[in-house]
This record gives structure tokens, sequence and C-alpha cells, in this order.
């Protein structure tokens, strides 16, 4: 097996803080699955869940659990209902770091940078305080879909998505009081569960990958504020991506690292970068429960100079008619500003809404807030993400399925049921929204979005 790991992996990690080799080489021979999940606060309580074998919580993170077993998710109505998002445990870490630098109960703006599937996203929402902003940012587009799914299924209005190159955010400078880079790496944290990545390994792609971390940091600098914080991580062992990393950051002198504070039963190990000293955090899986993982945090220096730009654009803000139409399918909530695009009617924090203007003259936006619906002849033909949001209104009418049904709805497959209700119907399984469908005359419309449905039998 030792031949399997590369060895100019293991040999370049023999000095490196914390590297055991055998223990390593034995944890990577073993194979054991280690599955968790994170539950989403919004949603579901571990408790109310029906589904999962929970066993220990991760230590280092508040809603994240393992599991004794690892099932086949996609035959819980619940997980695409978005109560809980399956997440390799150590990476759950990023809550410390976020909860030790930054005052979240603050209305704050994060950038997600590298954000597809939508790990780290879903887990920064879960942090920041209703009136934040949360950029969720994926490069390539074909990654899009998927992020924009899992946002979502997540069901938060103080969310936009957007598909641009790191370099595009210089247009937004000192807009961000934190920048999260899970950055684009050689993959050797996760060779346990993925043993593909091993053959895919090599030294050339580690320089690779260095190179192109340092380009998307620099490009990011700009948009961060003065005393922001950059959180960057990877899930790679090796120094080129990850204390290398730091000390070329520090070298710039526009930052200092910031210590976090940890466990010892956690069994984290702390790092420091070979020139500046910098804090890094460095998950071996011979040591804890998760995968390989790296993380470190960084505070702007400085006072912020430049002007942030003005939005030049305005938004068309509902009318009173269309108000109407929607103010019974939603809660209460004199926070939110609606607003109108393309005939659909969208939620947003109020506090939010020149920032998402900027983004809008800036970036190119996949979503942003909450999209309620469309509104035709003041009627509201409701969006699946209004049945996935907790802005839905108590009263909108509902009927529960069992999980045979939900699966069938699931799957966009025939199901029958027996509701005295016409028009839009919420389906729920376990008291938790799945989508909408309408009751026709004689049949069911099902409006679970098509390019969601499950295959598994
Ligand atoms: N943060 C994600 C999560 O927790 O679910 C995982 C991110 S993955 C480690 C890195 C992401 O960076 C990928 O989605 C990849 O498409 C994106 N990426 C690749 N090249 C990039 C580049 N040059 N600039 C920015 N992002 C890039």
């Amino acid at each position: 097996m030792q031949n399997q790991l590369p060895e100019e992996l293991l040999k370049s990690l023999e000095k490196v803080n914390g590297f055991d080799l055998d223990k390593f080489v034995e944890v990577h021979q073993k194979k054991e699955i280690v599955a968790s999940v994170r539950f989403n606060p919004f949603k579901l309580t571990p408790s109310q869940n029906t589904f999962l074998q929970l066993s220990n919580q991760v230590p280092w993170c508040n809603n994240g659990y393992y599991l004794s077993d690892r099932p086949s998710f996609t035959l819980d109505p619940l997980f695409h209902a978005g109560t809980y998002y399956v997440q390799e445990a150590s990476s759950m870490f990023l809550e410390q770091v976020m909860k030790q630098t930054l005052d979240l109960d603050a209305s704050i703006r994060v950038l997600d940078l590298c954000a597809a599937p939508g790990g780290k996203s879903t887990l920064i929402q879960s942090l920041i305080s209703e009136g934040s902003l949360l950029v969720s940012n994926e490069v390539i587009k074909s990654r899009v879909n998927i992020l924009c799914e899992n946002i979502t299924k997540w069901g938060a209005t103080n969310v936009v998505v957007t598909n641009n190159d790191p370099k595009d955010f210089q247009r937004l400078p000192d807009f961000f009081d934190a920048i999260v880079v899970d950055a684009p790496c050689s993959g050797s944290g996760l060779f346990r569960k993925d043993s593909e990545a091993i053959n895919e390994w090599s030294k050339d792609n580690v320089e690779l990958c260095s190179q192109r971390q340092q380009r998307i940091l620099a490009d990011i600098v700009p948009s961060l504020k003065s005393d922001g914080v950059l959180i960057y991580s990877t899930c790679s062992y090796s120094v080129q991506e990850d204390e290398a990393i730091c000390d070329w950051l520090l070298s710039q002198d526009e930052f200092e690292s910031i210590q976090i504070q940890t466990q010892n039963q956690w069994n984290i190990v702390e790092s420091h970068s070979d020139k500046f000293n910098g804090f890094g955090y460095r998950f071996y899986p011979d040591k804890l429960k998760g995968e390989g993982f790296f993380i470190a945090a960084f505070r702007k220096k400085g006072v912020t100079t430049s002007k942030q730009i003005k939005p030049k654009t305005k938004l068309e803000f509902i009318k009173k008619t269309q108000e109407t139409t929607i103010v019974e399918w939603i809660n209460d909530n004199e926070n939110l500003v609606y607003f109108m695009h393309n005939n659909n009617a969208i939620a947003i924090h109020k506090s939010n809404l020149d920032y998402l203007l900027m983004l809008q003259q800036s970036l190119y936006l996949r979503k942003a807030g909450m999209n309620l619906g469309t509104i035709i002849r003041d009627e509201l033909l409701p969006s699946h993400d209004l049945a996935m949001s907790y802005l839905i209104n108590k009263n909108v009418q509902s009927i529960e399925l069992k999980k045979e049904e939900a699966l069938n709805y699931l799957r966009h497959q025939s199901f029958e049921v027996e509701t005295k209700y016409k028009g839009w119907v919420l389906v729920r399984y376990n008291e938790v929204a799945l989508g909408f469908i309408k009751m026709m005359p004689n049949r069911i419309n099902n409006y679970y979005p098509m390019e969601w449905r499950i295959f598994n039998k």
C-alpha cells in the first residue's frame, strides 16, 4: 500500500509538523469510511431526523454529526429538502475560524470564492446573521448549477450566487468583510476517500496548484476591506500549497496571521510557516475523525482608502397590486424588500439592497436573494425556491406524504393523494417541504424541478 501513496509526497512530508509516516500509511490502508453530515439549523434538529444513524457530534461544529454508517442519501426525502448537507468533518472547522475571527452578529458581507458544490457556503450561511450577505462564487460554469441547487435547497434569502473569475472581483474594491478561498488543490487530503486521486497526484501538479493559488489570492485581495479576514484552505498536505502560500501572502506585508484556538483533544496540528511564522491548522486522518485538510486565517492591515463604488442602476420595486399577490404566500417580515426581475418577484433583506445593485453591475449573477415566483396577471406561480425557504407562509395549503409517495414525487413518478385542496399545494415529508404540486380537476401536476429528479429505485 505504501507504494500506492506517492513516494514523492511521503518524502516531502517527512519533516512537516504532525506528519507520522507509519500511522499515515496505516490509516490509508484501512480505508475506513468516516461519514458526516451538517444539519440545516433553519430546517431540522438532529433529533427530528428519522433516516440517518447519528453517532457523535463533530467536536468543532455545532450542527455537525458523524454517522455510524453511510446510507444512500438519495433515498432520504429530507436530504433533497435541504435539511442537512453531507460534508467531510475536517472542513467543518471553518466554523471555528469564522466564530473566532468575525463578529457574526453584525451585518457582514462574506465572499466564498471557490464555492461549488456549496459545502462551505451552506456552512457560512448557517453562521452569518439574517442581515448579512453571502456571495457564493464559482468560476467554472458547469459547476454553478450544482451550487445553485444546493443553495436553493438550503433555503436562505441572504445568498447571491455568481459565476466569475477571481479577478472580476477587483471591480468591487474594499467590499467584503471576509473572503473564504477554499482553493483548487492537488487533493492529497482526499486519498483515503478517493483512490483515483492517488493516480492523479504529481509533483508537477502540486507546483501548478501552488502557482494558481497565489494568482487567485493576488486577484481577490483588493476586494477585501482593511481589517477584513481572509480564510484560506486546501485539502492538500503539501507545504507548497499550505504554509508556503501563507508565507507568500505574509511576504506582501498586507496581512497578519491569526492564531485559532483549538482544544488538545481535537488533535488538530498547529503549524508555523517557515519564513513569517504564520499559523496554519493541519488535519491528519490518523489523528482525528476527518480527511486531510489545511486552513489558515489572516487579517488585512491598514485603513480603507479607496471609495466604495456607488450603485448606478435601480431596481424595479414591486407594485402594490403585486404585493397583495405575494403576501398570502410568505411570512410577514418587515426586514425584507421585494422587487421584480423578469416577471419574478424577488425578496431580499433591506440592508443588502445597495450591495445587490453593486454586485449586479460588476458581476454575473446566477441567483440573488429569494425568488418567490412569477407574477402573471396578479397571480403568483410559486417557485421551488419559495417551497425550500423558511419565508413560506405556514398557512399555504399543504399535505404530508408517506416515504414512498415522497420518493415518487422526487422521481417525477405518479402518486395518489387524497386531498380536498385545489390548485397549488405544498408537499411535505416529516413536516418539511419538498416542493409544490398543482391539483388539477383530473390530474396532479408535479413542480419538483425536472433537472433535480432522482433516478434511484
Ligand atoms: N468550497 C467548495 C465546497 O466546500 O463545497 C469546494 C471547492 S473546491 C476545493 C475548489 C473550487 O475551485 C472548485 O469548485 C473549482 O471549480 C474552483 N476553481 C478551479 N479553478 C479555479 C480558479 N482558477 N479560480 C477560482 N476557483 C477555481
